[in-house]
């Protein structure tokens, strides 16, 4: 029994081993903020909702999720591989051309194949516009409200972290490989999830409710709150979205990239100087899904103007 034993562990083993390639095959490019990222993003958004706007996020939302709309936001990054939902991989990034450091939505907005449209910006114009139906009523059935919900949800989080709208050629850093102080990782990854990581272990007790209090206790009273009228300031929804792109590229040279090479070792310089700026986006993402939201769901047709 000794040796049968011994063969079912190894057996398990190789399983064990097959399972992480295939893992790793499944995953080509990282998602977008970590889902502790996008997590925040969307309570803070939920808990600025206005009441019309709240009550529509609550029936649209399946109900085992009991209202919490942070439940699902995670969601767009664990269908994108399935046959069903491979068109939605290209809406989590945009990708510009190398060093430009700018971003023109006629010119990055667009799939590997050139298809127009298919990147993060176009999703949440194009969601935002689905959403807009809600108020005609439950006969339009060209629509699936709670996936246009989620995908905005999480498209709004994805535009805002700066490393998705990165350069082309080393696909938003995905292949800058580099240490993170002592774990391999790449510059992409970093963004996504590494300082957030780091940021709850050292200072937050690895509890996202305490660091999520920080965030929105430096909006609500502390040090972004004169900015929040800015952020969310939004006359025509295109402009809007493009503006958001192009900070994020503009963090992503100023911050990102700059001064980074693949295999070096980034440790407390990097995180300590773009920590801040990592919780400012995840700030402005919540602040301005809310924004969105309440426009889309208000009865008023007030607010930036909606492409149809
Ligand atoms: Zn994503």
């Amino acid at each position: 029994m000794e040796g049968y034993g011994g063969s079912v562990k190894l057996i398990c083993f190789g399983l064990y081993v097959l399972l992480l390639v295939f893992a790793s095959i499944q995953l080509p490019r990282a998602h977008g903020w970590s889902k502790e990222g996008h997590i925040m993003t969307c309570r803070i958004a939920q808990g600025l909702l206005e009441a019309e706007a709240a009550e529509a996020v609550q029936n649209i939302l399946p109900h085992y999720v009991d209202g919490d709309l942070s439940a699902l936001c995670v969601w767009p990054d664990q269908i994108r591989h399935w046959y069903r939902y491979r068109w939605t991989s290209p809406l989590h990034f945009i990708d510009t051309p190398d060093d430009a450091c700018s971003f023109d939505y006629s010119r990055d907005c667009h799939d590997a194949h050139g298809k127009q449209n298919m990147c993060v910006a176009g999703a949440v114009q194009n969601f935002t516009s689905q959403l807009s139906h809600y108020r005609e009523g439950t006969s339009d059935r060209r629509y699936n409200m709670t996936e246009a919900l989620l995908f905005l949800s999480h498209f709004m989080g994805d535009l805002h972290q700066p490393m998705h709208v990165g350069f082309t050629s080393d696909e938003g850093g995905n292949t800058i490989d580099l240490r993170w102080f002592r774990h391999k990782s790449n510059l992409h990854h970093v963004w996504d999830r590494e300082i957030i990581l780091t940021a709850l272990n050292d200072y937050y007790d690895k509890d996202v409710d305490l660091l999520l209090q920080d965030i929105e206790g430096n909006f609500t009273d502390g040090m972004w709150s004169d900015d929040v009228t800015s952020w969310k300031h939004c006359d025509d929804l295109l402009a809007c979205i493009n503006k958001y792109a192009v900070e994020s590229i503009k963090l992503a040279c100023k911050w990102g990239y700059k001064g980074v090479e693949a295999g070096e070792t980034l440790s407390d310089d990097y995180f300590n100087s773009r920590m801040p700026i990592v919780m400012k986006r995840i700030a402005q993402g919540g602040v301005r899904l809310a924004m969105i939201l309440n426009q889309v769901f208000s009865d008023t047709q007030e607010g930036f103007a909606l492409p149809t």
